[in-house]
This record gives C-alpha cells, sequence and structure tokens, in this order.
C-alpha cells in the first residue's frame, strides 16, 4: 500500500515523499481512512509504530479544507501527556504540513504566558497542548474551543496515569458534542475504555501492538548489581565504548538523575540530566542539544521514557529498574526505532527483585544476564529470581522507619538486626504489639539517641 491510496492531499503527499516516506505503517494503513472518513477512533499502538503521522495527517487534511462558518478558536486540538510530546508533535506538525497553510501553536506548561498569548491571538488552526495549561488558559477565558472539531488524545492511557483525567474531561467538556475525536494509547485497559466510552461515539477499534511486544530489534541485556556503587563502576566500564554513540541513562528519582549527570560530566563525558523539576526552557534545550548530539549521554527521569523520538540512541541504560514492564517497554522502546537496531541494557541489584520479576513477567521473557569482565556480581541471579520461584533469598540490611538498623527481605527467613533477637517482626497482632511494645522502650529510645 502507498500513501496515494489513503486519498491524502497532495501537499501532504510531497511533504511526506520529502521526509523519505515509502508506505504507510500498519497503524496509518488502519487508521487514516478511518479518521479522514469522520470516525471516532480508539487506538492501540506503541510509540515508534509512527502512530504520530497517524492522527497528525488526517488532521492536517481537515485543517488544509476551509471552514466558512468559524468564528475563533482553533478547529482542531492535540491532548498529550509531557511538554517534550507536545514539541514533538508541533515539530511533526510543521514538517508534515509543509506546503499547507495550517497555522499551529505548541501550548505546555513551564513556558512564559506572554509569548502563549500572542500565539493564542493569532488564531491558530491547531493546538498542541499538555492539559493543565491549557485548562488554565481555558479558564481565564484566553482560548475558546466551541468551533473545534477534532479532538486527539495522544497517549492517553498516560494522560490518566498522570492524573490528567479532570483535567482531560473538563477541556473535553468546553468542546463542542459534534467534534471528531481520536484516542491513542499505547494499551487500551479498563479506564482507557471507560473514559472512551464517556467521549467517544461508536468509534472504530485499531489495535496494532500487542501488550506484551518488545521491539524485536532491540537487544536487551541485564547486569546483577551487588550495589550503588557496583552500579557506577558497571557503567564507567559500559559507557566507555565507542559503538556507544548516544544513549538514555534511566534513574529512579530527579535527584539521582541530576547527581549521576554531573557526575558523568566531571568525568569528562558530555552528559547533561533531564526531569521534570528543570524548567521548560533548560529542558527544550537538553532535547535539541541531544537531537544535535551535542550530549552524548541523557540522564533522565520517565519524562523521556515515552514517545521521544531521537534518532541514533544506540544504547538504554536502565541504572535503576522501573516499576512496571511498561515503563520498561517505553524506556527501552528510546532505541532500535525506524528500523535501526539498539541494545537494551538493565542493571538489577538485589533491591530491585521485585521489579526484575514483575518486568520479565510482562515481557513473557528472561532478560539475559551478562557480566562485565573483572566486575561480576558477589551474588548470582538465581538469588535473586529465588522469591518468584518460591524459594529462599537472603535478608537485606537497611535502616527501618525508627532509624534503626533492620532486615528487609524475606519474613520467614529476616532476623531483624534492630530489635531484640525473641521479637522479630510479623505480620500477625501480636508481632506487631511487639513492635509498638519495643519502640517504646526505654532500650529502643536509648539507641535511637544513640544512633
Ligand atoms: P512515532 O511512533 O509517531 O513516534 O514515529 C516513530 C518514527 O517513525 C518517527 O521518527 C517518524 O518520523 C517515523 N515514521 C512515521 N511514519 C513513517 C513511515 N510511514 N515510514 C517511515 N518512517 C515513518
Amino acid at each position: 500500500m502507498s500513501f496515494k491510496n489513503l486519498e491524502l492531499a497532495f501537499p501532504i503527499l510531497k511533504a511526506l515523499n520529502e521526509c523519505g516516506y515509502t508506505a504507510p505503517t500498519p497503524i496509518q494503513a488502519q487508521s487514516i481512512p478511518k479518521a479522514l472518513a469522520g470516525r471516532d477512533l480508539i487506538a492501540s499502538a506503541q510509540t515508534g509504530t509512527g502512530k504520530t503521522a497517524a492522527f497528525v495527517l488526517p488532521g492536517l487534511q481537515r485543517l488544509s479544507a476551509p471552514c466558512p462558518g468559524r468564528k475563533r478558536g482553533p478547529r482542531a486540538l492535540v491532548l498529550t501527556p509531557t511538554r517534550e510530546l507536545a514539541e514533538q508533535i508541533t515539530e511533526s506538525v510543521r514538517v508534515y504540513g509543509k506546503y499547507l497553510r495550517v497555522k499551529s501553536t505548541c501550548i505546555v506548561g513551564g513556558m512564559p504566558y506572554p509569548e502563549q498569548l500572542r500565539a493564542l491571538r493569532k488564531s491558530p488552526d491547531l493546538v498542541i497542548a499538555t492539559p493543565g495549561r491549557l485548562l488554565d488558559h481555558l479558564e481565564r477565558g484566553r482560548i475558546n474551543l466551541s468551533c473545534l472539531e477534532l479532538l486527539v488524545l495522544d497517549e492517553a492511557d498516560r494522560m490518566l496515569d498522570m492524573g490528567f483525567i479532570e483535567d482531560v474531561e473538563r477541556i473535553v467538556d468546553s468542546t463542542p458534542s459534534g467534534r471528531q475525536t481520536l484516542l491513542f494509547a499505547a494499551t487500551l485497559n479498563n479506564t482507557i475504555v471507560k473514559l472512551a466510552r464517556r467521549i467517544l461515539k461508536h468509534p472504530e477499534r485499531v489495535e496494532i501492538a500487542a501488550r506484551q511486544t518488545t521491539h524485536e530489534c532491540i537487544e536487551q541485556r541485564l547486569h546483577v548489581a551487588d550495589n550503588l556503587e557496583h552500579k557506577r563502576r558497571m557503567l564507567k566500564h559500559l559507557i566507555s565504548d565507542p559503538a556507544m554513540t548516544r544513549a538514555i541513562i534511566f534513574s529512579a528519582t530527579k535527584r539521582d538523575a541530576d547527581r549521576l549527570a554531573r557526575e558523568l560530566y566531571a568525568q569528562g563525558h558530555a552528559a547533561s540530566a533531564l526531569h521534570g523539576d528543570m524548567k521548560q526552557s533548560a529542558r527544550n534545550r537538553t532535547m535539541s542539544n541531544m537531537r544535535r548530539g551535542k550530549i552524548r549521554l541523557l540522564v533522565a527521569t520517565d519524562v523521556a521514557a515515552r514517545g521521544i523520538d531521537v534518532a541514533g540512541i544506540s544504547h538504554i541504560i536502565n541504572f535503576d529498574l522501573p516499576k512496571c514492564g511498561e515503563d520498561y517497554v517505553h524506556r527501552i522502546g528510546r532505541t532500535g526505532r525506524a528500523g535501526a537496531s539498539g541494545i537494551a541494557i538493565s542493571f538489577a541489584s538485589f533491591k530491585e527483585t521485585n521489579e526484575l520479576c514483575r518486568i520479565e513477567r510482562y515481557i513473557g521473557q528472561t532478560l539475559p544476564e551478562h557480566v562485565v569482565p573483572g566486575l561480576e556480581p558477589r551474588r548470582s541471579l538465581q538469588h535473586m529470581t529465588a522469591k518468584k520461584k518460591g524459594g529462599w533469598h537472603p535478608p537485606v540490611q537497611g535502616y527501618g522507619r525508627n532509624g534503626l538498623k533492620r532486615t528487609f527481605g524475606n519474613r520467614r527467613n529476616a532476623v531483624t538486626a534492630g530489635y531484640p533477637k525473641d521479637k522479630k517482626r510479623g505480620s500477625t497482632r501480636k508481632g506487631k504489639r511487639l513492635i509498638i511494645e519495643y519502640r517504646n522502650s526505654k532500650e529502643s529510645r536509648r539507641l535511637r539517641r544513640a544512633s
């Protein structure tokens, strides 16, 4: 099938030709005709499948036809969860709509208001926005959605995960009921289906990627780590590989991302952090430096896990494992894009056993273990995953909420380090009472003062 079969307008075909696209991807082939026919759509497709064009192209086609009755406000709105995704969609609109006279603007949080007000006053045909900032403008009467013809909810599942459901619903309520709505999500779970029932009208369903699909051109590896220091040493070794042309290193927290990026920069690497606490201008600068190849190592939180499309990312390193399998699939999907191959390396410490089991269960495969020669872990993988098989695993020393040393892990085998030997922590009422008794005891207070 070619794009011509999809009956797209000539200026769009010309722009696609310049992009080097020869044929529509499956999500485009299935969604575009339905969207052009004016149907509502609920589509499930992972990022990297070409889903942006699947809604941008029919949107542009609609906007290329004049709308005589339009009074004010945009004709099309794309809502997306993150600022980076919004910027990326805006760029796609610019590229695909190069030969059309369609005015578009991007409205995201973290950017100065005056600039956005100026852009809104110019009556854009298409607005690409994150829900929070758009709602802000809507409530202040700075944008009118009463003439909206097309609403796209991109990465709807992520928007719901991020707690945008109320904002999305309030935005939807201020649009005309006769609009066309296209909903795209990586996975169609129950919440999405419920939302779709409320806001879509007799939608067509398009399902491309199965839930557990991971990208076949990505080689996945697992490195067992003893502790944080071990992870650091392995990372130092891996990033010295010249084959690593561009990499995203995922960390669990914003603070860890900053710290790790600083360390790598101090070691002489072109490294930078990307996370939600950074100003939007700094986030945009970092992304553009990454795209231009000025940054080789991007240390990011999950803000970069979804949708970010930077060509030439050779490696993904999960310095900390994500909490669930779905996030893992999104993270590794930043490499191996557009037919290229990529390597996804995950570090898993003993504390991350649960996350590892969750990921392996989700993707339906065991991650093959690799070791860095000279940096072999002290504990074996069998120890790590024994819990999954119902076996024993050694308890880990740590600090409890009361600041005292205690042991985490398999309760049956746990030897409470901070508690007297006969007062083991347990889930029984008696166990809990013993803990309370112990916390209030003289001995406990003495230890707390000493620690
Ligand atoms: P997306 O899933 O929208 O993030 O797109 C992933 C990548 O696929 C982007 O780099 C697009 O430029 C590219 N792409 C989209 N559609 C096509 C197509 N029909 N042929 C080749 N590449 C495409």
